[in-house]
């Protein structure tokens, strides 16, 4: 692994992307903005690898931000992608992979019977809620302070934690009368979803979670409470959407729910499931699923319409079935392995440097909060309360060390089945230094 020398092509590219491109990026995380510095335009990738403008490589840790379960350029998924491509990018009409790739989903969920393709996960969760509200004809929706369901209107409301509050908008643009049909309540907190249930039950369409919350750093379910959640939804005839776009076909075979579901009677589940990344391979896919009583209330069977000119794409089809396909027992056993072997390496350098922090766990999945946590945190307002400082400061180091790790610490770590014993070794490497910055760190003033 080469030191990195230098950014000054990135940052080149970055002055010429922010003259045509808002903040330069066409997502706001890649822009660095809560560690600094130069974002790296990366150029290439192979395996546990990218490559940067500036020929530097990087072991990436941030695998597309999730999709690339078997690493960069995986040949069978590049195989597959140039043979589908050459038959045409695209038909607006029906391909025979779409089933294809409906069945190897259906077949590794339980409790799946029909599953409609889309092309974002954004675009699942809201098709999700259109549907709940359609085949319930209530209005209201429950979400989790600081889960993360993509960008449309109503989900983006994250303030208010607390019981049953309605929510404030989270972003400019989204009017108060969307966002006050979402209630947001603190995560793993029985007692407040009861008491949004009393209050408002009977016009809750639908509680929409991940699976495992990882889009504040992990923080998974208590034991007992997705159960309970269920279990308390359908007693007020609500649906349950399970949002496993980031945790699905990721964080185990079966995603989160996979591993969640073990042991509980098959009636105890969720109605709709949402999908993404994984499936999609690094090309533009995602999907949502559920019963087909609810599934074909979709149009053209049913009232709630749902469509899309690129929905279904035969070459992102290709990608996400031969990454599915590539998925098997193997890949999750090397998923896990690395998984475990750097998320343990990062708790040894921390713990050596004397830097306080927690390592959180779902599955494959693993992120590095920053900070005194004596508990494992059960939500939103206690992640905040992390030292982001130290993670700036960690991120850097590792970055001049060769190792690209996610530029925020809310953000779970991504390994791939493609970082295998020697690319743990290099990162081993690289931990240490990076482990005496976050000690070296200071507080920023005002923080
Ligand atoms: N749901 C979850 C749990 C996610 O993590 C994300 C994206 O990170 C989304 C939905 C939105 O997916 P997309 O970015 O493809 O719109």
């Amino acid at each position: 692994m080469a030191q990195v020398t230098g950014s000054a092509r990135s940052a080149e590219l970055a002055a010429r992307a922010e003259r045509v491109i808002p903040g330069g990026v066409n997502s706001p995380v890649r822009a660095f903005g809560s560690v600094g510095g130069t974002p790296r335009f990366i150029v290439s990738g192979r395996g546990a690898f990218v490559t940067d403008a500036d020929g530097a490589h990087y072991i990436d840790l941030v695998a597309s931000w999730g999709p690339a379960l078997l690493g960069h350029a995986e040949p069978s998924v590049v195989a597959a992608v140039k043979e589908a491509a050459a038959r045409g990018l695209g038909f607006g009409a029906s391909a025979p992979i779409e089933a294809e790739l409906a069945e190897e989903i259906i077949s590794r969920v339980p409790g799946i019977e029909r599953l409609r393709l889309v092309s974002t996960g954004t675009e699942a969760t809201m098709s999700a809620i259109r549907l709940a509200r359609g085949a319930t004809g209530r209005p209201l929706i429950v979400k989790f302070a600081g889960h993360y369901h993509g960008h449309s209107d109503g989900l983006l409301a994250a303030a208010g934690s607390g019981l049953a509050t309605l929510a404030l908008p989270g972003s400019a643009g989204v009017t108060p009368e969307t966002a006050g049909q979402t209630l947001v309540l603190p995560y793993n907190d029985t007692v407040a979803l009861h008491a949004a249930f009393a209050e408002h039950g009977d016009r809750i369409a639908a509680v929409i979670t991940e699976a495992a919350a990882a889009n504040m750093g992990v923080v998974p379910p208590r034991p007992g409470f997705t159960r309970e959640l269920i279990e308390t939804a359908h007693r007020h005839g609500a649906l349950v959407i399970m949002d496993e776009v980031l945790t699905g076909f990721r964080a185990g075979p079966g995603g989160f729910w996979g591993i969640e579901c073990a042991g509980l009677p098959a009636h105890i589940a969720p109605d709709l499931f949402t999908f993404g990344k994984v499936i999609g391979g690094g090309l533009p896919l995602a999907a949502l699923g559920g019963r087909a009583e609810i599934m074909e209330l979709l149009a053209p069977l049913g009232p709630v319409y749902q469509a899309g000119t690129l929905s279904g794409n035969p070459v992102a089809a290709a990608a996400g079935l031969a990454t599915l396909r590539g998925a098997d027992a193997a890949a999750y056993e090397r998923l896990l392995l690395a998984s475990q072997g750097i998320s343990v390496l990062v708790g040894t350098a921390l713990a050596q440097a004397g830097v306080p922090h927690r390592i959180q766990r779902a599955g494959t999945l693993f992120s590095v909060l920053f900070g005194d946590f004596p508990e494992a945190p059960r939500g939103y307002d206690e992640v905040l309360g992390q030292e982001t400082w130290r993670h700036r400061a960690f991120f850097h180091s590792m970055l001049e060390q060769g190792v690209s790790l996610p530029p925020s610490a809310f953000e779970a770590w991504f390994v791939t089945a493609a970082h295998n014993g020697d690319v743990v070794a290099q990162i081993a490497g690289a931990l240490p230094a990076a482990a005496r910055a976050a000690a070296a760190a200071e507080r920023p003033v005002g923080v």
